[in-house]
């Protein structure tokens, strides 16, 4: 992963950055800088993936990276991808698992904003994506661990989502379906990019840092042939004969975009996301006509567990009462918190759900020796609390929770002091958010404009377009699934399109 700006001018460039600008006839370049068949616009997943199969089904490809390092947040990431329906790894563990309940689970977990012809395809391909990964060099331990979030170890294979969570295990086949590059620690996005992006370039893909896209160039016809760039001081203009894949990531770092389409996220205390997430490649595919969709969706997180005794806690909200299950995936909470709670909540626990150490996700905000000392100090009713905990109690005495369904390993009465409650509130908690809007793309991740047609030779994938992940955000996964598969989806139809 090369270098070719200083930290200091990389900041001083990121602060001076243009938004992009209005999409520039090629009528009026006068000389093109470079003439290659695929422009890239991003170095993440999606722009990788686009890139490998460009390259390898025969086209010259160009990858520009506005960062001096390569990898985006992708990078940066988990670097869990979300594959099912029977993948070597799942036979490897003894898993079983089909298309159907995937697709089940994803459709039903994302409600009414799943684009289901996406949703559909990635489901019956994820077997063969997976092993495309694998071709490419991504390694994974055939080990699978039931442990509740991110495994630490080296096991690959793990439940990601909420799929055991009753609301939905009661209806359709749970599997563990997070995909996870086998090695300790949770450095899984460095792996997965450091076997791509050589794979990238074994298949004679050329990598570029220190270049900001700025202005799509449109032909006579409406076709997108290039791109113009700032790159060594200078403004250049670039050619792509036969397309121009925007991945560049969401909008996380540009709190205009966000105040103006997604403000829930811009309340969270963490922009979760590489310094590139300015949204430019967004606003580049408007300015050439794009329609945009899920603009104001986002990973919303609270990261309640691990260690997950917590979860026998229960999360209120400022009129003293449960939404949801604790045990959820912990995008669910964050999401309901976020969107659907104003912003705030606390967990309430006991002796033996509390945290039991200073961590730094959360603040313990009352320490109390009785619920009713406990209740008195917090900014909600306190007969509406005593009331959530005293209905609570019953029920989990009874190993039931007919609210929400929770699961019986973390039904426990709160009722041995002390008790403690932790503010989860947005702008309290460790609360990290990134976007999910982007550009509306066809299952080719071709960019469609406001009549739902393909604007030719232009492609996004990843965070600039509105792919699968959708809020709130159903498993870890998704969006690495999301970026290879349609990035690659890209790059081929780019590579295939007639010149
Ligand atoms: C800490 C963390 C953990 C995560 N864990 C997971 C996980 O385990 N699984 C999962 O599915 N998701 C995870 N995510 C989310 C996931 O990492 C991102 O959604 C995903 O990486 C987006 O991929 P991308 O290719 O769209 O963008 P990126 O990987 O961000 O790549 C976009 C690139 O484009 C560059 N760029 C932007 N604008 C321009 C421009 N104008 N010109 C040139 N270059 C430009 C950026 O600098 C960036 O390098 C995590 C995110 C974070 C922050």
């Amino acid at each position: 992963m090369t270098t070719h700006l200083s930290r200091r001018s990389l900041v001083a460039g990121l602060a001076a950055a243009p938004l992009a600008a209005s999409a520039l006839p090629s009528s009026t370049v006068k000389s093109w800088f470079a003439s290659v068949d695929v422009i890239v616009v991003g170095s993440g997943v999606a722009g990788t993936s686009a890139a490998i199969e460009a390259a390898s089904a025969g086209s010259k490809v160009l990858v520009l990276e506005m960062l001096p390092k390569l990898g985006g947040s992708s990078a940066m990431s988990g670097g869990v991808v979300y594959c099912g329906g029977g993948t070597a790894l799942q036979k490897a563990c003894g898993v079983e698992d089909t298309v159907e309940a995937m697709r089940d689970y994803i459709l039903t977990a994302s409600g009414l904003y799943a684009q289901t012809d996406k949703v559909e395809l990635y489901c019956e391909q994820s077997v063969a994506h997976f092993d495309w990964l694998v071709a490419q060099g991504v390694h994974y331990q055939p080990s699978y661990t039931p442990a509740k979030g991110l495994p630490g170890t080296s096991d690959s294979l793990y439940y990601s989502g909420s799929e055991q969570v009753s609301e939905f295990a009661d209806k359709i086949p749970a599997a563990p379906r997070g995909h996870v590059p086998g090695h300790s620690g949770w450095t899984g996005g460095r792996s997965l990019m450091e076997a791509l992006i050589p794979a990238a370039r074994r298949a004679g893909v050329q990598y570029l840092t220190g270049v900001t896209c700025q202005r799509l160039i449109v032909e006579s016809d409406g076709r997108i042939g290039g791109i113009q760039v700032e790159m060594d001081g200078a403004t250049r203009q670039l050619r792509a004969k036969r397309g121009v894949v925007l991945a560049a990531g969401g909008f996380i770092h540009n709190r205009e975009m966000l105040q103006v389409y997604a403000p829930e996220l811009a309340q969270c205390s963490v922009p979760w996301g590489n310094m590139g997430d300015q949204g430019l490649g967004i606003q580049m595919g408007v300015s050439a006509g794009g329609a945009t969709a899920q603009m104001h969706h986002g990973f919303a997180i609270m990261p309640l567990y691990l260690p997950d005794h917590v979860l026998k806690g229960i999360v209120v909200n400022d009129k003293g009462q449960r939404f949801i299950t604790e045990d959820h995936y912990h995008a669910f909470l964050g999401h309901d918190i976020a969107f659907h709670q104003r912003g705030k909540a606390w967990l309430i626990t006991d002796k033996t759900s509390q945290y039991g150490y200073d961590d730094y996700r959360v603040t313990e905000v009352v320490r109390a020796a009785t619920v009713s000392e406990l209740a008195e100090k917090l900014p909600m009713p306190k007969d509406a609390l005593l009331e959530t905990l005293g209905y609570y109690n019953r029920h989990a005495r009874a190993q039931q929770d007919p609210l929400f369904g929770k699961s019986r390993e973390y039904l426990s009465p709160i009722g041995e002091a002390p008790f403690v409650a932790y503010d989860l509130s947005v702008d309290k908690a460790f609360f990290p958010a990134h976007t999910f809007g982007g550009l509306r793309t066809n299952l080719n991740a071709q960019v469609l404009n406001g009549f739902g047609e393909a604007i030719p030779g232009l492609y996004a994938a990843g965070r600039t377009s509105a792919g699968l992940p959708v809020a709130p955000y159903i498993a870890s996964g998704i969006s690495l699934g999301d970026g290879s598969f349609f990035g690659r989806r890209a790059g081929r139809h780019a590579a295939e399109s007639r010149v």
